[in-house]
Order: structure tokens, then C-alpha cells, then sequence
């Protein structure tokens, strides 16, 4: 529900933040609300109320900003209590830099709240998520491993590149990286450590997301071609609003259908 990040994209309306929505069996997972996450949700049909969970990488506002919000409609201001947020430390207690994301008050909305850190494991019914490390500039970032019975997704989170993040990445058949910027930057993933990474882990399917404004003007669609000619993985760079069929590149690919959204 958005791909965007930063001022010159998200702030210009370009593009949205609104994060990911992730639909497995009776599972809807949200994974960073960031700014549009409301708007977006209506605009392309995602029913808020059947959320099952909030997953919130580190506390920058292209992925938390919606997150207050998000919880009131999910809890129907919390006349019906639902829902289990798991963030990081960061999003939830703060720290010297950074005000707690989400509020006393909508804390007190939700089924309950997971403060994740590095290397934890939370299961929820028939999905577990495993909470993995990210380097940026929120000092407690995460990114996300979810493995369903029908396929396994890592998400990033905002991240600079390492060996021993690509390490945790593999085994997944989806695998979605927040890459904003085509050159290289001092917290975040750009164009090259994206092939190298996509090379390593070869999922069935890699998207691109999280793009900044070099990325937008010179257009991702090119950008990713060439990912795709260097790693010979198919590659899509995400658009607000695009549906993709996880179960389609399962293991056992193909049968299983996990709902997508109308648009
Ligand atoms: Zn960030
Ligand atoms: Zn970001």
C-alpha cells in the first residue's frame, strides 16, 4: 500500500508508505504503517478491522506514522480489543532520539503488544515471525522473516548491507528489500547491494521497494531489469497498490491461493 519514502517522494504524494499487507489462510498482517497506510487501505479494499497483526520494523515515520490509527479502526476504538502489535524497541519505549510511535492510550487497545528484539521468534496461530537484524539509523531496527505454511517472505526493513544479514535471508521464497536509493548511502540498501544479495539468497521472487526520489526519476522499472539480467531472478519493483500471489512461489508453487486485494 505504498513504495515510496522520503519528502521528495511520499511528502509530494508520488508514491505512499503505507507499508505491506500480507495475507496467509485467516492471517492479515500489516507490516510498517507508514504515512497513506489509512488512506490506501481504503482506497484499494483492505478491510482494517480484519487485521490479526501489526508488525512495525524501527520508528521512522514512512513506517510507523499510520500505526495509531491503524490500531483505533482495527479495535473499533477499542470497543472490540484486538489485534497484537510486535515492534521494535525503539517504536514501542523510545529512546534519547526517538518518542515511543505508538500511545499510551492505543497500547491499551490492542489483544496485546510484543516488544521484539533481534533473533526473536513469535508465533501467531499458524504463522511464526521471526524478528532479524537491520543496521540503520534507528540503533533497534529489525526486518522480518514470516514463515506460513505455504511459503516463507523476508522483508528487510530499512537496512545498510552485510554478510551476515544476506546469511539470515536464505530459505526465503519471497524476498522484499527496501532499496531507496540507486547509490550507495550510509543506512540504507542501494541498487548494487541489492543484486548481490538477491544473487546470494536466489528466492523464487525478489521485489524492490522503499524508493526514494533518484530511484522514481530514474524509474525502477528500468533499475530492475538490470537486476533481474545480473541475478537471472525474476525481480519486480513494487508499485502502490500492486497484488502478488505468495503461494505462487512456494515450494509446491502454484495451487494454493491466498486472497489478494481488489483494486
Ligand atoms: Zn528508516
Ligand atoms: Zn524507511
Amino acid at each position: 500500500m505504498g513504495t515510496g519514502t522520503g519528502p521528495a517522494v511520499v511528502g509530494k504524494g508520488i508514491r505512499s508508505s503505507g507499508g505491506i499487507i500480507l495475507k496467509s489462510g485467516d492471517n492479515q498482517l500489516h507490516i510498517d504503517p507508514g504515512v497513506g497506510a489509512m488512506t490506501k487501505a481504503a482506497e484499494y479494499g483492505v478491510n482494517i478491522r480484519e487485521h490479526t497483526a501489526l508488525l512495525i520494523s524501527h520508528a521512522h515515520l514512512h513506517h510507523t506514522n499510520d500505526a495509531n490509527a491503524i490500531i483505533d479502526t482495527m479495535s473499533y476504538s477499542g470497543l472490540d480489543k484486538k489485534g497484537v502489535l510486535i515492534a521494535n524497541k525503539t517504536v514501542i519505549n523510545g529512546t534519547d532520539n526517538y518518542e515511543p510511535s505508538i500511545s499510551q492510550y492505543h497500547k491499551s487497545l490492542l489483544e496485546r503488544f510484543i516488544v521484539v528484539d533481534r533473533d526473536q521468534r513469535i508465533g501467531i496461530n499458524d504463522i511464526e515471525i521471526h524478528a532479524i537484524t537491520a543496521r540503520h539509523s534507528d540503533p533497534n531496527s529489525l526486518g522480518f522473516k514470516v514463515f506460513t505454511p505455504d511459503f516463507t517472505l523476508t522483508y528487510s526493513g530499512d537496512t545498510v548491507y552485510s554478510a551476515d544479514i544476506v546469511e539470515q535471508y536464505k530459505g526465503s521464497h519471497i524476498l522484499i528489500l527496501n532499496v531507496p536509493s540507486m547509490k550507495k548511502t550510509e543506512s540504507n540498501l542501494c541498487i548494487a547491494d541489492a543484486v548481490k544479495i538477491i544473487d546470494k539468497v536466489k528466492p523464487r521472487l525478489a521485489v524492490l521497494t522503499h524508493f526514494g526520489y533518484d530511484m522514481i526519476k530514474a524509474d525502477p522499472l528500468y533499475e530492475i531489469r538490470d537486476v533481474q539480467k545480473q541475478t537471472q531472478v525474476q525481480t519486480l519493483a513494487a508499485k502502490d497498490g500492486m497484488v502478488l500471489n505468495p503461494g505462487s512461489y512456494s515450494a509446491s508453487s502454484g495451487q494454493k491461493t491466498l486472497q489478494g486485494f481488489k483494486q
